[in-house]
């Protein structure tokens, strides 16, 4: 089976991404002709509204080399990834945005650290077209990402990626709920390459992240990956126990050889900012909760509606 294996799957999440569609399937089948190995495309429709779904199958009836992976709903980038990489077939399995954000004409380069020798290889956006405010969150999320993981990366949030066969298997077992691929990759280790790629704005369609939705995945990503926020409060809330006694023994003393005196607005102060500490710990553990809601539910991460054919033409 091993070696009948198709040699290169390309899998893409698609949500509502009909005006781009052809272009993506046009520049990914030029690109991956020239690199001459057996391939497939791996299409994941996340529920999409605007047609997205028809197009798609109407692809793969006209390219055998193309798969699409129908959800039932729209599950969300992640599940949807994750869809797809279980439907893989490759030796070597591509990740890559369908909004032409990250280029199609970058994927050699990385095919090409995977011959060398490394098992994954990761994009890092030069020039990164995206608005200001998410270039500098990326580097915020960078930077912690590169310390809870142990994987110092200059870029997690690249979306092209491409693993080798034993990693993807590694991945597909992985069972929790809370998915973040870059944190998964550095779970299951091997030797990882980061290689520079261009980046594009969208040029058509919308970012499907506006500000809320982006809020909502940075933190289910920063919690989703480690604890190390829990045990951050906690030392917050031993240092912040300290400093409350050493003042309360400061008033004391005062209280004893000064007399009464009036310390109204610090105490406030100091009410304020431990309330506000064992708010923001009770949120952190609220989220923490939450987490284990929902898996021990242990709902499917993905629900596939139509399954690709069997047989796989990229081997012929
Ligand atoms: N996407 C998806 N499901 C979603 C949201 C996005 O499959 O619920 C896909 C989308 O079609 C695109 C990729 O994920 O291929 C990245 O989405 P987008 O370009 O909107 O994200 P951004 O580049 O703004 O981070
Ligand atoms: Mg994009």
């Amino acid at each position: 089976m091993a070696e009948n294996r198709v040699e290169l799957s390309v899998v893409s999440p698609v949500y509502n991404e009909r005006e781009t569609l052809p272009e993506l399937v046009e520049r990914l089948t030029a690109v991956l002709t020239g690199m001459n190995r057996s391939y497939e495309i791996i299409l994941v429709n996340d529920g999409s509204t605007d047609g997205t779904r028809e197009m798609l199958f109407a692809m793969a009836e006209a390219d055998r080399r193309i798969r699409v992976v129908d959800l039932t709903r729209n599950f969300g980038q992640s599940p949807a990834t994750y869809a797809g990489l279980s439907r893989s077939e490759g030796k070597y399995t591509v990740v890559i945005d369908a909004d032409l954000q990250v280029l199609p004409e970058d994927l050699p380069l990385l095919v090409a650290k995977l011959d060398e020798g490394y098992d994954v290889a990761v994009g890092w956006r030069m020039n990164r077209q995206d608005p200001l405010f998410r270039k500098y969150a990326s580097r915020m999320f960078n930077w912690y990402v590169a310390r809870v993981t142990g994987m110092p990366l200059h870029d997690y949030g690249c979306n092209i990626k491409v693993m080798k066969r034993e990693i993807l298997d590694s991945m597909c077992r992985l069972q929790h709920r809370c998915r973040y691929l870059p944190a998964d990759l550095a779970m299951v280790g091997g030797r990882v390459a980061e290689v520079k790629v261009g980046h594009s704005a969208r040029k058509k369609g919308q970012s499907k992240y506006n500000f809320l939705k982006l809020v909502r995945a940075a933190l289910d990503m920063l919690t989703g990956i480690t604890d190390a926020p829990l045990r951050l409060i906690g030392f917050f809330g031993w240092t912040m126990a300290l400093v409350g006694s050493l003042v309360g023994i400061r008033v004391i003393i005062l209280r004893l050889t000064v007399g009464d005196i009036l310390q109204m607005q610090s105490v406030v102060a100091l009410f304020l900012f431990c309330s506000g500490v064992q708010l923001v710990a009770t949120g952190l553990m609220c989220e923490y909760i939450g987490r284990i809601f929902v898996e021990v539910q242990r709902r499917p991460y993905f629900i596939i509606h139509e399954d690709p054919p069997k047989d796989n033409p990229g081997n012929q």
